[in-house]
């Protein structure tokens, strides 16, 4: 049996991103006021939590990316001076001007009324991953312990409760022996667990099947797909916030683009995101989000954002998109779920990062209240909840409800709903509260009934010109993503003889096209029934979790790489 140091904190929160990182700023800030307090007026006990944060990426803000344009909301609350004083917050550009793009093949128009959910006037067009790191710094200034490079792989529990993390083991080879330089993981118990690991997180999802949390409906995702790119002065101006609707998506599959002017970096580069999110419920078994980024990048009027400039950077992250229904419990016995491990998205918005950062806020203060209780108890962490429930995060959610679960029907019965709810806010008729939804993976179609038994088509040919239109593999290198190459492989296929039989014949092994970093790949071996079998190249991974949610069979466990493996996010 492996023996594993244990170190023993008051507080553990598994993520580094804005959710984490906002629940341990305001907790220490809530314990600074109350020191504050106890030391002036001599009455009541003063605190000393030990609170660590731990985070998987090398360092923090490195597996952060998103759209993204911040709603300044949460920011406000947890950081009031960040406009003005310093260090000030690392925001791009305020938003000026936004509008609609509707999209066709070969053109587009602007739609003369940009709906009131994708108004942006008053937000920011942020880099994520800058903004973490600004975040983390003043974490650290706090006094929290933050452990950058330590992946949480096993939530340690007595029963129903949470009693702290175990982190992944280092120097492992791919045959699951120890190496020279093996190291085991040690075990940071806790008495409150705060899961901020994002969407999909893999212990998150553990703990929510074993303890049945999940809410009416399961959690349905999006996949984002995102480029950071240097275009030519002019052509994209800091602050403006273009979404695309339409091409390159069919009226069945839900999603959009956006293209959002960054600003100019010191070195007077001037920088565009570009991305395009698709839902995590499509129907096509051949659908490859990459590729459809690509499509949408020939387009007369996206391409002429990018003209003349450079791709420098790739990424890919699920979204939680269910909304309210589709948000698991958020507490118990020693633990909280925040961010997007607790399915906090307005996908009406396209915005999570002020509901990650509020959630985290919202649970900072309940692990207060815990603390100066000495209970951490399902009954103690319920404050969460009532807090979550009392707060304008929860009315943001309600207004938007049952926005994606509107599209299972199509595009345009989708926005008529999504319309309707806006006009009713939030309470009209067609904005019913019986909307169901399935998990994602099943709405999938088998090749047969997909392509009307005529088989899968050759995909039509993309101009990979490695100017506007990149392969899968270039993309990759974009993303800055390493892993450790002798570990064993963080995709765990449970039953692989499936890859090589039925799901070659039944959907055509989806998992090669809604990769969206070619990390799964059948190659040629002859001898078996159909002359190929799976060969998996984990070190491409950029951890978007899409394989975990999407596999038809159900058969694909995303579990923690060694420490600090992944992509190298940067301005993402
Ligand atoms: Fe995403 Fe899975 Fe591909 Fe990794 S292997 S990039 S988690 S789809």
């Amino acid at each position: 049996m492996t023996q594993r140091d244990v170190m023993e904190f008051d507080v553990v929160i598994v993520g580094g991103g804005p959710a984490g990182l906002s629940t341990a700023i305001h907790l220490a800030n809530l314990v600074e006021r109350h020191n504050a307090e106890v030391q002036k007026s001599g009455v009541g006990e003063a605190l000393a939590p030990q609170i660590c944060l731990i985070e998987k990426a090398a360092e923090l803000g490195a597996h952060s990316i998103s759209g993204a344009v911040l709603d300044p909301k949460a920011l406000d609350q947890l950081v009031p001076g960040w406009r003005t004083a310093e260090p000030k917050a690392p925001v791009e550009a305020e938003v000026h001007d936004d509008y609609v793009l509707w999209l066709g093949e070969k053109g587009g128009f602007k739609l003369p009324v940009t709906p009131p959910p994708l108004k942006n006037h008053g937000n920011f067009v942020i880099s994520l991953n800058k903004m973490v790191k600004w975040l983390g710094g003043i974490a650290e200034q706090k006094g929290i312990q933050v452990f950058p490079g330590f992946p949480g792989a096993v939530l340690q529990r007595d029963g129903n409760k949470v009693t702290g993390v175990q982190l992944g083991d280092s120097g492992v080879d791919k045959h699951g022996q120890q190496k020279g330089n093996f190291q085991a993981g040690g075990i940071l118990a806790g008495k409150l667990t705060v899961l901020a690991e994002g969407s999909r997180g893999s212990m998150s999802k553990q703990l929510i099947a074993d303890l049945g949390l999940q809410g009416k409906n399961p959690q349905v995702f999006g996949i984002g797909v995102k480029e950071v790119w240097e275009v030519p002065a002019g052509q994209c101006p800091p602050g403006l916030v273009v979404h695309t609707m339409g091409y390159p998506l069919d009226s069945k599959t839900f999603g959009g683009g956006w293209i959002y002017g960054m600003g100019q970096t010191e070195g007077g580069k001037n920088l565009v995101s570009i991305g395009l999110v698709v839902g995590l419920d499509y129907r096509d078994p051949t659908m490859d989000a990459h590729r459809q980024l690509q499509r949408m990048k020939l387009n007369p009027k996206v391409a002429a954002f990018l003209k003349g400039g450079k791709m420098l950077h790739y990424g890919a992250k699920s979204l939680p998109e269910g909304g309210l229904y589709s948000m698991p419990k958020t507490f118990g016995d020693g633990f909280v779920l925040v961010g997007d491990s607790a399915g906090l998205m307005n996908s009406m918005r396209l915005k999570g990062i002020h509901l990650a950062m509020r959630s985290g806020m919202l649970a900072a203060e309940a692990a207060f209240e815990c603390l100066k209780k000495g209970d951490f108890s399902a009954a103690a962490t319920a404050v969460y909840d009532q807090k979550m429930k009392a707060d304008w995060l929860h009315d943001e959610l309600w207004q938007c409800r049952n926005f994606h679960q509107g599209f299972h029907k199509g595009r345009l019965w989708g926005l008529l709903n999504a319309g309707f709810a806006q006009f009713f806010g939030g309470k009209g008729a067609f904005w019913s509260d019986e909307l169901k939804s399935e998990a994602g993976h099943s709405y999938m179609q088998q090749l047969g009934a997909y392509f009307g038994g005529k088989g899968k088509p050759a995909q039509d040919k993309l101009p990979q010109d490695g100017t506007l239109t990149f392969d899968k593999l270039t993309s990759v290198y974009a993303s800055g993503t390493m892993h450790e190459e002798d570990q064993p492989c963080h995709l765990v296929v449970t039953q692989p003889d499936l890859c090589a039989t039925r799901c070659v014949e039944e959907f055509g092994n989806p998992c090669q096209h809604f990769c969206p970093a070619a990390v799964y790949e059948m190659e040629a071996k002859p001898g078996t029934k159909h002359g190929v079998d799976l060969k998996i190249n984990a070190s491409n991974c950029v951890h978007c979790k899409t394989c975990d949610i999407m596999d038809p069979y159900q058969v694909i466990n995303w579990v923690t790489p060694e420490g600090g493996g992944g992509p190298n996010y940067t301005n993402l």
